[in-house]
């Protein structure tokens, strides 16, 4: 058990937060300058931008591109330690939780920021062929497997088997199935282009397949209705209105028909992180936790949740599942923090919508801010300074920017190399 702080020092309150994503990482920073002791848990190394997964997926960056080890992004912060581990137990009476690999660390207050994963609406056995993306590992796994589809193809023996590897289906139409959709368009018509000699990679057909009636539903209709063009334009087929009914090793089930398709991507659903359930809390139906306007959790005033893994409503409506929702509630929970140990009372959680963005392809974006509505070229420029400008880390900045630049000029995608020797 970990109570006290290395090496020895005054007590001071201890501070304990699970994970490192938007939400713990804003809390702890914004903790820099308190008087307090705090352990930052996470089962990975790193902090992730997951906006920019789909890029490691589909080839345009590499994995230090959008993640940096927690350890160094914290280095100069003196009051926080960070430990490696999956946390898997809460004793909120006794007020530890549990690691692992066993060990029990105790808190004063404890922040759960473990943000969400994918959802297969209750079929998980579509996992292994239909994978999705949350993590670095899902990304390389996902590249690996867009790779492999063109050199399998190349190799194949008859039309039937050719064309069932050069069939990519993604499923749902939210900005990260527009993403993956339209980029892998432009990676089968320009990237491969001339690179093989028995198949031609811009004859892949790309799918993206959305169950509800368009794709981007957060957007205004007449910005979902670009993006399809958009999507169009760069040759990717959009099927709305439509669920996929079953996925396996051969394909796909759209409707009553059988497609043969053996690279699928899922990018549909979201089912909160499992500590979620370790609290006696009511949870809406992705299992998120229904916090108090403070983001404390009902009848533990010393336990707050942050990001992905918070139901927070505002005006009659959810706030969404975003990155900058994230970090407002951890700055927010921070604040909290502070008022507690001054005695002063704590005061309700509101998110600022800066507004909402996506990106279609190599120059293609939507973008809504308050009603000011941006399509195209410019909303790309628009999309990519974001991007760009909220990476952790001077270095990614740079390398993520430099990529771009020759991917811009050149089509060329620099970290297409297959790694792994499995037979996925
Ligand atoms: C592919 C993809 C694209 C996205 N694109 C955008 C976008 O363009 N714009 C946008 O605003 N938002 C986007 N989002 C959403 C955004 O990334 C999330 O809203 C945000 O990351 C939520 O932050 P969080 O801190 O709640 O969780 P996360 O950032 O997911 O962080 C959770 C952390 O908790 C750790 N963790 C989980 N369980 C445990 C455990 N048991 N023990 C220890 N550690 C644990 C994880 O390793 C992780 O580091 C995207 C998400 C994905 C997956």
């Amino acid at each position: 058990m970990s109570h006290e702080p290395p090496g020895g020092g005054k007590r001071v309150p201890h501070i304990v937060i699970v994970g490192g994503g938007f939400g713990g990482l804003w809390t702890t920073r914004a903790l820099a300058s308190a008087d307090v002791r705090i352990t930052l848990i996470d089962r990975r190394n790193h902090h992730l931008f997951q906006p920019l997964l789909y890029q490691v997926a589909t080839a345009g960056l590499s994995s230090p591109d959008i993640a940096a080890p927690l350890r160094h992004i914290l280095r100069s912060q003196r009051n926080v330690e960070v430990r490696l581990g999956e946390v898997v137990g809460l004793d909120a009476a006794a007020r530890e939780v549990e690691l692992a690999d066993g060990d029990r660390i105790g808190y004063d207050t404890l922040l759960l920021a473990s943000g969400a994963t994918h959802a297969y609406f209750g079929h998980d056995d579509w996992a292994p062929d239909a994978p999705g993306l949350k993590t670095l590992d899902d990304a390389l796994h996902i590249r690996r497997r867009l790779l492999l589809a063109f050199e399998r193809a190349e190799a194949a023996q008859d039309e039937a088997e050719r064309a069932a590897w050069l069939s990519f289906a993604v499923v749902g139409g939210g900005p990260t199935g527009v993403e993956l959709a339209g980029t892998l368009a432009e990676i089968a018509r320009k990237t491969l282009r001339r690179e093989f000699r028995r198949i031609d990679p811009a004859q892949a057909k790309v799918r993206l397949i959305e169950a509800g009636p368009r794709v981007l539903s957060s957007f205004p209709e007449e910005l979902s209705e670009k993006a399809r063009k958009q999507l169009q334009k760069l040759g990717v087929e959009v099927v709305t209105g439509t669920p996929v009914n079953a996925i396996d090793e051969h394909g796909y089930t759209l409707g009553d028909t059988v497609v043969p398709a053996r690279t699928v991507v899922w990018a549909a659903g979201v089912a909160a992180s499992k500590l979620g359930a370790l609290l006696d809390a009511p949870r809406d139906r992705a299992g998120r936790v229904q916090v108090l306007p403070d983001l404390s959790v009902p009848g533990h005033p010393e336990i707050f949740i942050a990001g992905d893994l918070a139901s927070v409503q505002q005006d009659g409506k959810p706030v969404p599942g975003v990155a900058p929702a994230a970090k407002q509630m951890g700055a927010h929970v921070a604040r909290a923090i502070l008022d507690r140990l001054k005695g002063r009372p704590t005061t309700p959680f509101r998110y600022k919508d800066y507004g909402n963005l996506a990106t279609i392809g190599r120059m293609a974006a939507v973008v809504d801010v308050h009603g000011f509505k941006l399509s195209g070229l410019l909303a790309w420029w628009f999309w990519l300074a974001a991007h760009v400008f909220f990476l952790i880390g001077f270095r990614n900045r740079v390398i993520v920017l430099i990529n771009w630049a020759w991917a811009y000029w050149s089509y060329q995608r620099h970290a297409r190399i297959i790694l792994g020797d499995r037979d996925d």
